[in-house]
């Protein structure tokens, strides 16, 4: 079901401040995807969560939920949560402790008084999807807590509802477990025929779970885009830098060349995509990511794109060395392989292909 909201805006009052933690959103969630709300601490998301489940009351705008208006300031229209046929799942699971896993899943069908035998039928079925079957008399206590994010996974669809909203569901568990949730999520959602909406500020979560990111920032919405387009080729310097420890460089245009431009730059002539055709003479921003800066220990710089540095910091962290290098005036953030022969202080080549860099307006 598609979720269309227009005009939307919240703003709270505190110590005599306005808090704009929603300005004039415009949004639609198309059916059946996994769309994220990403962004910083504070930028609105789970404000914006809030007002689609009915839990928050916008200040304008409008929602609707598939073609029904569920929030309109101007036409007075305010369906509450429990009839907009949502299901959601919090950070904190909010599963009743004093209830086993079966009374926990069966909660939103007792209270809307569905028949005994169906209660079982939805409840079974809705605990063998989240690979639970046989937990039914468990205490919600005596659950892992992968377990109980299950638990609540299940209470939430168990009313077959069209959109299930999440608000941070991974960030009580320990690394490990929140990555094998993180697939197990992927795998069941990509099995229902639902709308998900996601709210996280954890990059890798949103990448290995969304099928669209929406980037937030101070209660607006800055850019939409599938995983990679948002990671590789943002349109937007506030996208880019949240995303991925980006280096960006700042400089001006002196020439296009096809889909490149060469870049004067704080650290000499760069080529790079130029794909927003920011115009020759403008002063624009160069976005490279760590990943893609290559080290060529102890050499001289040699053709476009490759600069001499000094490796600065160099921090093991298992999977990839952390490296800063300076390079003139400019520190630049690298990732460099567990084996490489390089230490801290070395004199070294770093260059990138024109197609691994792009140019943002600055
Ligand atoms: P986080 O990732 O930290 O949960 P968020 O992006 O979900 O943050 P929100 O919780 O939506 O952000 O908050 C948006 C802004 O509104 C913040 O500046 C927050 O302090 C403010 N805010 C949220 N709820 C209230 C409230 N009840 N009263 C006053 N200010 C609030």
């Amino acid at each position: 079901m598609e979720i269309r909201i227009s005009g939307l805006s919240r703003h709270y009052y505190t110590e005599g401040k306005q808090i704009k933690a929603l300005d004039n959103v415009d949004l639609t969630i198309p059916a059946n995807k996994i769309f994220t709300l990403l962004g910083p601490s504070g930028c609105g998301k789970t404000t914006l969560l809030r007002c689609i489940v009915g839990l928050e009351v916008p200040d304008s705008g409008e929602i609707y939920i598939g073609n029904e208006l569920v929030w309109s300031h101007k036409q007075k229209v305010f369906v509450p949560p429990e009839k907009r046929g949502l299901g959601m799942v919090f950070q904190t699971y909010a599963i009743w402790p004093h209830m086993d896993v079966f009374d926990n899943v069966a909660y939103p069908l007792k209270t809307n008084a569905t028949p005994p035998a169906e209660i079982r039928q939805k409840v079974a079925k809705a605990l063998q999807f989240v690979q639970l079957d046989g937990f039914e008399n468990r205490p919600a206590t005596k659950l892992s807590g992968g377990q109980q994010q299950r638990v609540a996974l299940a209470r939430a669809l168990v009313a077959e509802p069209k959109v299930i909203l999440f608000d941070e569901p991974l960030s009580n568990l320990d690394a490990k477990l929140r990555e094998e949730t993180r697939k197990e999520l992927r795998n069941f959602l990509s099995e229902l025929e639902i709308t998900a909406i996601y709210v996280t500020h954890d990059l890798i979560e949103a990448l290995a779970l969304s099928d669209l990111i929406a980037v937030m920032r101070a209660g607006r919405i800055v850019e939409i885009g599938d995983p990679k387009k948002i990671y590789f080729h943002s349109d937007d310097q506030f996208v880019a830098d949240f995303i991925g420890r980006a280096n960006l460089i700042k400089g001006s245009v002196t020439r296009q060349d096809g889909q490149h431009a060469l870049f004067a730059s704080e650290i000499g002539s760069i080529k790079a995509l130029n794909t927003q055709n920011i115009a020759v003479g403008q002063e624009a921003m160069l976005c490279v990511r760590p990943e893609f800066i290559r080290l060529a220990p102890r050499q001289e710089p040699e053709g476009q794109n490759a600069f001499s540095g000094k490796m600065e910091t160099l921090i093991f962290i298992g999977e990839a060395y952390e490296g800063e290098i300076r390079v003139g005036g400019r520190l630049l953030t690298t990732t460099i392989e567990p084996t490489a022969d390089i230490s801290e202080g070395d004199t070294i080549t770093i260059s990138f292909d024109p197609d691994h860099c792009f140019l943002l307006s600055a």
